[in-house]
């Protein structure tokens, strides 16, 4: 992959959840590449300035309702329950 088609990818994650949040594997479907670069570039989005502010809606168990930290990751399994019945963590932009 070329400089420019990683650029165009990471500007391309800042739009589509300007309009309404996602989660990873959301992400990674329409923009077609893994769920782990999905997560790599919402890091480096959180730390620039220049897109706004990342807001984390936290994963959550679906068997306990345990609610994660708020991370840009995804969980595998709950701490309280074990369960791997896990809803991940969604992301969106918010201007500043
Ligand atoms: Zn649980």
């Amino acid at each position: 992959m070329s400089v420019e088609e990683f650029k165009t990818r990471r500007e391309e994650i800042p739009e589509l959840i300007s309009e309404t949040d996602l989660s990873p594997s959301e992400i990674a479907n329409i923009i077609r590449v893994t769920e782990k670069t999905v997560i790599e570039d919402l890091k480096h989005i959180a730390k620039s300035k220049k897109y706004g502010r990342l807001l984390i809606l936290p994963a959550r168990c679906r068997n306990c309702g345990y609610t994660f930290k708020p991370e840009i990751k995804v969980p595998k399994r709950c701490p309280i329950c074990k369960s791997m019945w896990i809803e991940e963590p969604r992301f969106k932009i918010e201007k500043i």
